[in-house]
């Protein structure tokens, strides 16, 4: 029995990289092949494996059925080809993961904690077999991607999202922990799914819901320490904006798609700056979608402002928002909440569609966020064509059907001058005159992997928004000339292992230096002390520490 728990566990599991030794001695001789072989060779078992599949999901699938059976082989094919398979672990395929999570379930992954489970969850967090977690993502599921509610489908992104932690930034995986907390959902398919895997009831709004957060919250620190970062993901626009505020002092914590998203696509901004050459103070800002996305972005880029010494009032005065009843404005019909305060402005004059509003405002850049399918129209490229020389077009919304237009479409109808930058991948692109562009993908991967990184090894006790506004400068910064020429806004995916790095121990120096981190003693070299931390992939040996003692005889004398 020695051997066989480490080869079932997937942590511990080699395939037939155990040695001949470690066979005999762990006692599974004769349990594998006799050939030992090496994780290169393996790798390329999988690697050719994967080449030969073409449906997405289908690679999701036999790449988390790796994850399951050898945890250092999945990350080393998965950190070898991140480009290609990030959007298989991530969005888009994630998405599609998800919805179909109830028919491609092999064997659970996280943690599943639902509203029946209130008065016991810390019990709960004790059967969780790693006594060392770090890293927390959570979600309820309400609001997955841009598709809507999932309910406990949607595990899929906590389990996406920590993968990504440990492939972008080396955060070993068992310090990362993926929940979901079921309190039903108002997903009436799913309802009458008979393979749905959650409770069978509409999701719970009334005060036990915020009560099953708070003990959550609680019974996370209670078990993991004051310190643990734990990430809110996916979940409903009201919600996310309640706790984010609720918690943010008391916990380390931050929510991915408010804070995480402003970070990347600020860096988008900066990085389209230096192409233009116009400081950021001289965009004007036009978002469809004025949700949790756009207000987050909206509000890092007035900090952005703020810092070459425009007021607030002032910074707020360039962004502009257009949701599903139109551009926010004083005195609408439809009311607006109190995170769009900032951006509600006297009305500019008659607008009746985004393409008025594009019209009326004369943005220098526009961010779509508004998870609703492809709303920049020809017609809105054309004019942000017509007025900028180098207009900015940002289709964030996730997954790929939900992007508000094409790279494509941005590409050839302002003839290459647009500086554009998608949530999901996007080819590049090959215009009639031969010109080829990148598009960059504002992948929130490139900064929350690297943020959390940073903020777990300095021991900081709540993250502000300064931290996403260091590490968006930092990755803009990590973006070269000839890359920017290429269209680029952000650096290839195929190194964010690199960027994740400089982008955590750049954010490390930040927060010592504002004595935000609490980690003692202080590393001198951080850069050194950022990278001794970076788990790697190699296998462990499992051979008993086996030596002599040279030249004793036990005789007497
Ligand atoms: P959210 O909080 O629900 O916000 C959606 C916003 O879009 C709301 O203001 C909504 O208005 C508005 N909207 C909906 N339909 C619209 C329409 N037809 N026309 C104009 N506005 C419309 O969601 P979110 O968290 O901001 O996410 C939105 C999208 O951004 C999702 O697709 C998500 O995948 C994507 N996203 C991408 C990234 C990334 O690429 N890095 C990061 C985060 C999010 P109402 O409130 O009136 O419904
Ligand atoms: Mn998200």
């Amino acid at each position: 029995e020695k051997g066989k728990p480490l080869m079932l566990n997937p942590r511990t599991n080699k395939g037939m990289a155990f040695s001949l030794r470690e066979r005999q001695i762990l006692g599974i001789q004769g349990l594998l092949p006799p050939k030992v072989e090496t994780q290169d060779i393996q790798a390329m078992r999988f690697q050719n494996n994967l080449k030969r599949m073409s449906d997405p999901l289908e690679k999701y699938i036999y790449l988390m059925g790796i994850q399951e059976r050898n945890e250092r082989l999945f990350y080393r094919v998965l950190m070898e080809d991140i480009e290609e398979l990030m959007p298989i672990v991530y969005t888009p395929t994630v998405g599609l993961a998800c919805t179909q999570y109830g028919h491609i379930f092999r064997r659970p992954k996280g943690l599943f904690i639902s509203i029946l489970d209130k008065g016991h969850i810390r019990s709960i967090l004790d059967n969780w077999p790693e006594t060392n977690v770090a890293a927390v993502v959570v979600t309820d599921g309400e609001r997955i991607l841009g598709l809507g509610d999932l309910g406990v489908y949607g595990m899929g992104i906590p389990v996406g999202k920590l993968c990504l932690y440990t492939a972008c930034a080396g955060i070993r995986p068992e310090k990362c922990l993926p929940v979901v907390i079921d309190v039903g959902t108002d997903n009436e398919t799913l309802l009458k799914d008979p393979f749905y895997m959650g409770l069978y009831q509409k999701r719970d709004r009334s005060q036990a819901y915020d009560d099953l957060i708070d003990e959550f919250m609680e019974a996370v620190v209670d078990k993991y320490g004051q310190d643990t970062l734990i990430q809110f993901e996916d979940f409903g626009n009201h919600n996310a904006f309640r706790f984010l505020r609720k918690y943010r002092e008391k916990y380390c914590t931050f929510n991915d798609d408010i804070q995480g998203t402003a970070s990347v696509a600020l860096a988008g901004l900066l990085a389209a700056q230096r192409a233009i050459g116009k400081p950021i103070t001289e965009h004007r800002v036009l978002f469809l979608g004025a949700g949790e996305a756009a207000l987050g972005i909206a509000n890092l880029i007035v900090m952005a402002m703020m810092e070459t010494g425009m007021t607030q009032a002032e910074a707020q005065q360039k962004i502009w928002m257009y949701d599903k009843y139109g551009l926010l404005v004083k005195g609408r019909a439809q009311e607006t909440d109190t995170n769009q305060e900032a951006f509600v402005h006297d009305s500019p004059g008659n607008v009746q569609s985004f393409l008025d509003a594009v019209n009326t405002i004369k943005p220098t850049a526009i961010i779509g966020v508004a998870g609703a399918g492809r709303l920049f129209t020809h017609d809105v490229i054309k004019a942000m064509g017509a007025l900028n020389e180098r207009p900015i077009i940002f289709a964030l919304s996730n997954p790929t059907n939900k992007a508000e237009c094409t790279a494509e479409d941005a590409y050839t109808i302002t003839n290459g001058r647009c500086l554009f930058a998608s949530g999901s991948p996007f080819d590049p692109v090959t215009l009639s005159d031969g010109r080829v562009f990148t598009p960059g993908q504002g992948n929130n991967a490139y900064i929350f992997p690297g943020v959390a990184l940073a903020v777990i090894l300095s021991g900081v006790r709540h993250i502000s928004d300064t931290v996403f506004l260091e590490a968006a400068k930092t990755l803009s910064e990590q973006l070269t000339d000839k890359e920017l020429e290429e269209g680029r806004l952000y650096p290839p995916l195929s190194n964010i292992r690199e960027v994740s790095v400089q982008m955590a121990v750049k954010v490390v120096e930040y927060v010592y230096a504002k004595g935000m981190a609490f980690r003692y003693p202080e590393p001198v070299d951080k850069n050194s002390f950022v990278r001794s931390t970076v788990w790697h992939t190699n296998y462990d040996s499992f051979l008993p520490d086996i030596y002599d003692w040279p030249g004793v005889t036990f005789n007497p004398k």
